[in-house]
């Protein structure tokens, strides 16, 4: 049985793009029967706000979408993936990461060159380096940190990676070229390639639909996959809705939200019309 969610981030409403996204996946799931699950991806203290998730489940119902079971809230989770955090640590996968924006940046500035992946400029490895006395004495002096993947070594043990693609096909996983990712970060202790490989696994999330920009974050989730022993669901990446001027809807165009649509006196309908899944 096909099982698919749609993940957002309450950062702010609805619109027109993530609406889309939503609709993908649960037409999915019930033209073949199967389930469709909800997830609210809230890890972030600083960015989400609860009345934003509410108002995202009161525009999903309102556009006639409807899910199985109940929401799924990361942030009520924090402590299961802190301790899947710990097994990776028992492997030797993680190290603490002191550094700043700005530390990062001076660096590879200094350095003189600085290997660019999917997610901006690979971390050059500062912290990587710290002898383990160092590090605890930091920590325990109550220094914040992140939780960075040793990438070279985790992908040593993971070997070869591959992953299915719905529209390209196999894709060899090339999670190299982002370097050390963040896997807990400062502020939460998540991240979100962490908190989403865990969760589609734990809902029996078989068929990840999502946007084109997320296809390169696959990479990273294939070998969080590996590293956890989860099973691999099939990917496909939908196209990004644009407007008119060329430009993906983002949440910063509140003329296209769905609250602002229904205001306007839109129906349901005339909005899924818009996004072509009328
Ligand atoms: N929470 C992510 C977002 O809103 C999407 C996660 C996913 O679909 O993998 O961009």
């Amino acid at each position: 049985m096909i099982v698919t969610r749609f993940a957002p981030s309450p950062t702010g409403l609805l619109h027109l793009g993530s609406a889309y996204s939503a609709l993908v996946g649960w037409r999915r799931a019930r033209d073949a029967g199967g389930r469709f699950l909800l997830r609210i991806e809230d890890i972030d203290p600083t960015r989400c706000q609860p009345e934003h998730a509410e108002a995202i489940l009161e525009d999903l119902a309102w556009l006639g979408i409807d899910w199985d079971g109940e929401v799924r809230r990361q942030s009520e989770y924090l402590g299961e993936y802190r301790a899947a955090l710990d097994r990776l640590a028992g492997k030797g996968l993680l190290y603490p990461c002191f550094c700043t924006r700005s530390d990062i940046e001076a660096e590879i500035a200094r350095s003189g060159h600085a290997p660019h992946g999917p997610e901006g400029p690979v971390y050059p490895g500062i912290c990587r380096a710290i002898p383990a006395s160092e590090r605890e004495a930091r920590i325990a002096a109550g220094e914040p940190h992140a939780l960075r993947l040793d990438m070279a070594q985790a992908v040593a043990l993971a070997g070869p990676l591959d992953w299915q693609d719905e529209e390209k096909g196999t894709i060899r996983a090339t999670p190299e070229a982002f370097g050390d990712v963040v896997l807990a970060r400062k502020e939460t202790p998540t991240s979100y390639h962490l908190s989403v490989t865990l969760d589609d696994a734990l809902q029996g999330v078989n068929l990840v639909t999502r946007g084109m920009d997320l296809f390169e974050a696959t990479h990273i989730h294939r070998l969080l996959q590996a590293l956890f022993d989860l099973p691999v669901p099939l990917y496909a990446h939908h196209r990004l809705l644009t407007g008119s001027d060329g430009r993906r809807y983002a949440k910063r165009d509140r003329s296209l939200t769905i609250a602002a649509l229904r205001e306007a006196g839109h129906s349901a309908a005339e909005v899924r019309a818009m996004v072509g899944m009328g």
